[in-house]
């Protein structure tokens, strides 16, 4: 690690006032083989474009690192990109489960056949979360963008339940406009394959990754992703509250799905009412470097040595985290990432 980092060491006392990490995103790759008109990450990456990725043991000695500040079971979330594109993922899931971690792995499940459906169980991954917009397949595969994904998602659930019935199998749906007509057909359809799926978590939709900021994006460039119809998404969402009251498979909490009304409602009014709680999230972006919260600063890079139970009592991320407390961003990625509890937003309609 950096040495004026290692200088800058919390003493063991101040550690102790420093929460352990609460959550801890890898998006192990910056690419992907779909085409999706919600997400350019197929596109060369506006930040990592020509940089090299982390190395098979880069990740493991982080592994080994994060192991040391973590409780045993801490859930590593494991994304991209899609993350079964690169060609060591099951390896190093494999080592994370035996140091001692649940994982899960977000996949647009193109590459999911029956061979790999296996390897991904043999692996010891504890869960899997399959993008499924609509079960419509024309409305699936024109968002993402290639004909045949939702045929390959819904072979890809019968292949993985094929080889184990412990693995978590849960689908991941973005609210937005070509999907809102068919929400509760596919909150009824997941739930009647219980045996088959265990979640549904709803996104809300946002600018799409790996485009410049916009404020109004939903107005400007992205307008064909937002719901144009206020009433329409608004009613969709009061039902998905009622159901999950309800006892429904949703895994979105009710506070979650009452903070996606209030952004559909009025997007450009959406604020936090108390610190984000980003202060205690963990993320390793494709080519290693570390964030708490990728506004802020790069707390070092895995590939250069940076030790991460060093780097997260640090002074350099004290003071991250200070920023992050303060933090006055109209930030809509909170929405989907690391929502907990009675989550933080009001919003003035
Ligand atoms: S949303 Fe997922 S599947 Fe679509 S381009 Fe982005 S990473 Fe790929
Ligand atoms: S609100 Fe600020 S600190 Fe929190 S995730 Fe968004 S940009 Fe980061």
């Amino acid at each position: 690690m950096d040495s004026s980092i290692t200088q800058n060491m919390k003493s063991e006392s101040q550690k102790k006032s420093i929460s352990k990490p609460g959550f801890c995103c890898l998006g192990i790759i910056d690419n992907c083989m779909l085409r999706c008109k919600m997400c350019e990450k197929w596109k060369d990456d506006l930040v990592t474009q020509g940089m090299t990725e982390a190395t098979t043991d880069q990740y493991k000695t982080f592994l080994q690192q994060l192991r040391t500040i973590t409780d045993e079971g801490f859930e590593l979330d494991i994304g991209g990109g899609e993350a079964l594109m690169r060609p060591d993922l099951l390896e190093l899931i494999s080592y994370a489960r035996d140091l001692g971690f649940k994982t899960t792995v977000a996949s647009n499940g193109w590459l999911i056949d029956k061979e790999m459906a296996r390897r991904i169980v043999e692996s010891g991954l504890t869960s899997i979360i399959l993008s499924f917009d609509s079960l419509n397949s024309e409305v699936h595969d024109s968002m993402r963008g290639v004909q045949g994904v939702h045929a390959r998602v819904v072979q890809a659930i019968e292949y993985l339940r094929l080889f184990s019935k412990d693995i978590h199998i849960g689908l991941c749906t973005i609210i937005m406009e070509k999907t809102l007509d068919g929400i509760i057909e596919l909150v009824e359809w997941s739930n009647s394959r219980r045996d088959k799926i265990n979640s549904i978590l709803f996104m809300a939709v946002m600018q799409p990754n790996n485009t410049v900021k916009q404020d109004k994006w939903f107005d400007q460039d992205f307008n064909t992703i937002w719901p144009q119809d206020t009433k329409k998404v608004v009613a969709c969402i009061d039902e998905l509250i009622r159901r999950r009251n309800e006892g429904q498979w949703i895994a979105n909490s009710v506070e979650q799905l009452k903070a996606f009304r209030l952004y559909f409602q009025q997007p450009n009014k959406f604020v936090k009412k108390t610190a984000c709680n980003m202060d205690r999230g963990l993320h390793i972006s494709a080519v290693g470097d570390i964030f708490l919260c990728f506004k802020w600063d790069n707390l070092g890079n895995i590939k250069n040595g940076a030790d991460i139970s060093q780097v997260w009592y640090s002074k350099e991320a004290e003071t991250v985290r200070e920023n992050i407390r303060q933090c006055k961003d109209n930030c809509h990625f909170l929405l989907n990432c690391f929502f907990e509890g009675d989550y933080p937003f009001k919003c003035d309609v």
